[in-house]
């Protein structure tokens, strides 16, 4: 932990004047918060740049090898931030719903960032426990942290929520009559990613489908049979499909991500009672492009054949 902080005579802090978000896990699970928070602080911010080849070869160089790929990525862009600020910002994020629990893989983080750049790097961290305290409180607590007035950190989280609930306000592509219609799910940080998810993106795009992200602003899902926070507003979504509006389901999952190898299965149960065909496809660093395209192509035709076929017999 670091000492006192200077602060100017409007309260906003004076030293030390920077700190790193890494763009992953965190940066995604709450987009545009922390951002704006610690600016409305003050604080001149470093978000690690977008993901690319390097960041995915650097994760895989640098990571322990048994971690998910969201893991591994957040490895690269905190190696990316040492040496370039002051600060780094790591909370432990133990729930991001009421009622739910967050993977364990997030309340290690700090722990494990310390690990990973020893003596580096100084991390900044609060608890983030949506289950126990208000995120305001929680955001409170960082900015006290860095020694700012009460009335800064109510002017910035006010401001950082708004940031927030923008970001999370995913506009729905308007759909178009003769097309199909998927949902893409996916861990916030698989979905946004944009070099992870965009070539797929625009691969569904290209065969003719209207795909729609998963909405994370839809705070009302029950820890009813998913327990996990992001696992289970996916769940809830999947139950609230009308099947006639949907065409399919496209999950973007993680290699060796503990939480989907379970409620894969509970999403596949769900849709199976629907009748919507759904495909998994499954994010690592050695993924091709190609082979994904071929997948979705073949997905895509095999959902026009059944429709055809349908049409045919009516
Ligand atoms: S939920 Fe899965 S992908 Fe996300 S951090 Fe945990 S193990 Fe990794």
């Amino acid at each position: 932990m670091f000492g006192k902080l200077k602060k100017a005579s409007n309260g906003k802090l004076l030293e030390p004047r920077t700190i790193g978000i890494p763009r992953a896990l965190l940066y995604y699970l709450y987009p545009g918060l922390w951002e704006t928070f610690l600016k409305e602080l003050g604080m001149q911010v470093t978000v690690s740049a977008p993901g690319t080849r390097k960041t995915i070869e650097q994760a895989g160089l640098i990571s322990e090898s048994e971690h998910c790929l969201p893991v591994k990525l957040f490895d690269a862009h905190l190696a990316e931030l040492a040496g370039l600020v002051e600060l780094i910002f790591v909370p432990r994020i133990l729930s991001t719903l009421p009622g739910h629990i967050a993977c364990p893989k997030l309340g290690a983080l700090p722990d494990c960032a310390r690990a990973q750049c020893p003596g580096g790097i100084t991390i900044i961290t609060v608890d983030i426990n949506e289950n126990r305290t208000p995120l305001t409180e929680s955001m409170a607590q960082l900015g006290r942290l860095l020694n700012a007035d009460e009335t800064v950190i109510h002017q910035a989280t006010e401001r950082a929520l708004s940031a927030l609930r923008r970001a999370r306000a995913v506009p729905t592509a308007p759909r178009k009559p003769d097309a199909l219609n998927f949902l893409v799910i996916g861990h916030p940080y698989n979905l946004h990613d944009s070099y992870l998810s965009g070539p797929i993106l625009q691969k569904i795009e290209s065969l003719g489908v209207n795909a729609e992200l998963v909405s994370f602003a839809d705070r009302t899902a029950l820890p009813e049979p998913v327990k996990w926070d992001t696992c289970s507003i996916m769940h809830d979504r999947l139950q609230r499909l009308v099947p006639s509006e949907w065409d399919g389901v496209i999950h973007l999952s993680s290699f060796n991500c503990g939480c989907d190898s379970i409620v894969s299965t509970l999403y596949q149960e769900v849709l199976r009672e629907k009748e919507i065909p759904c495909m998994t496809l499954v994010l690592d660093e050695h993924a091709g492009q190609a082979g994904v395209d071929t997948r979705l192509e073949a997905f895509v035709d095999s959902i026009k054949d059944q429709h055809e076929h349908a049409a045919t017999c009516h």
